[in-house]
């Protein structure tokens, strides 16, 4: 059966070229990077390549880069680790509705913690704009987290006018970029970024390990403690293979980015043209351009997601109703909803995101069986009545 991947927001491929650069430290290159001798010195000189490798992805420099065990330790780190050590400047933190769980679940434990939380709300298309952080932001204002993309819908914030605001009224400003690097072009200096977390597994590196890029001067209390490691910022004999991987992997995704973008703009543009054509009673979820080169999401009404997600897998597509953390669970969208949509049309969802490997064939492929798909499920739903919209 043909089988097409359009599940790359919730993990990809890892790249052949990234496994050759692991392999020889998942076989013969093993010391402990901590330890002084040659077989340390080796690993510890193959972590200080892929930091490089790390940092001019960015625009930062080496030592701003705190390697982590993926995208959400990145965000916790940043947010507990900025919450505890200014909390005598202020317990005011600001973040977005649309916010990742890894940002949001941390949020809501700071509130615990008798910190406040200002979510700002987002526009139709699941954006805030730099003005609403202006207004939000009070004396007691220590953090600011705002999202680059978001995972579900593609959404591009306007991270350097935010960047700009935060900087302007000497607050902290974190993003959580993980969908956003190696997909599009990031500047932390000149989008005034002071934090932001990435994830190796989002852009064909392997899965367990991420980075986050601290500005030089401000003080990230670790998360883990036990060594001295990441110089004390955290803890634990380092993931040798995963970070050369992650290396390898962002130089990868960041060499011609623009042509990669351009090409998968291509492949997006003609799913979110020709669905609607196709299927009648959609909508486009999120900015209809200003969105990841590799995001499509769309509401099908009166189908549920689940439902349609199942179809598509028994004709070999996998796609995804939103974020792989919350399918499983029946709770529609917390992003969807803050959009402003209802629960039922926020139930049928469906999320294609894609890669650099998706093909021309593979989108006449979706084109081809969703539409089937869509039409056999209204048939049988309840919520259908014969009457679109
Ligand atoms: C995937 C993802 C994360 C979590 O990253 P992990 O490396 O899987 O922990 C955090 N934020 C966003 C926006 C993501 O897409």
């Amino acid at each position: 059966m043909k089988r097409v991947y359009l599940d790359n927001a919730a993990t990809t491929k890892l790249s052949p070229a990234v496994l050759d650069e692991m392999m020889p430290f998942l076989t013969n290159i093993y010391g402990n990077p901590s330890s002084p001798h040659f077989f340390g010195q080796q690993t510890a000189a193959a972590i200080d390549h892929a930091r490089q490798q790390i940092a001019s992805a960015i625009n930062a420099d080496t030592g701003e880069i705190i390697i982590t065990s993926g995208g959400s330790e990145a965000d916790n780190t940043a947010i507990r680790g900025i919450a505890e050590r200014y909390s005598k400047k202020g317990r005011h933190i600001i973040t977005t509705a649309v916010e990742h769980h890894a940002v949001l679940h941390t949020c809501e434990l700071l509130e615990k913690q008798g910190y406040e939380v200002t979510y700002l709300p987002v526009d139709e298309y699941g954006a805030v704009t730099a003005e609403q952080v202006r207004e939000a932001i009070r004396p007691d204002t220590i953090l600011v987290t705002v999202m680059f993309a978001n995972n579900e819908v593609g959404t591009i914030m306007p991270v350097a006018e935010i960047g700009a605001v935060c900087h302007e009224k000497g607050v902290f400003f974190h993003t959580d970029a993980v969908q956003a690097v190696g997909h599009v072009p990031i500047d932390v200096k000149a989008m005034n970024i002071d934090m932001l977390s990435l994830s190796a597994h989002k852009f064909h590196g392997p899965k367990g390990v991420g980075a986050l890029y601290v500005r030089k001067g401000i003080v990230v209390p670790a998360l883990i403690v036990g060594g001295a490691q990441e110089r004390n910022r955290r803890a634990g004999t380092e993931n040798v293979p995963g970070i050369v991987g992650m290396g390898k992997a962002i130089e990868l995704a960041c060499d011609d980015i623009d042509e990669k973008g351009r090409r998968m703009t291509v492949l997006r543009d003609r799913l979110i043209t020709e669905i609607p054509k196709l299927i009648p009673a959609v909508k486009l979820n999120g900015h209809p351009t200003n969105r990841l080169p590799n995001n499509v999401n769309f509401s099908i009404k009166y189908i549920e997601g689940e439902s349609i997600l199942l179809m598509l897998d028994l004709n070999g597509i996998a796609a995804s109703s939103g974020s792989a953390c919350t399918s499983g669970s029946l709770d529609p969208s917390h992003v969807l909803l803050a959009m402003g949509l209802t629960h039922e049309v926020a139930h049928g969802s469906l999320r294609m995101t894609l890669s650099d490997e998706t093909t021309e064939e593979d989108i006449d492929y979706v084109l081809e069986v969703l539409p089937r798909v869509a039409e056999r499920l209204r048939n049988m739903s309840p919520l259908y009545n014969g009457q679109l919209d």
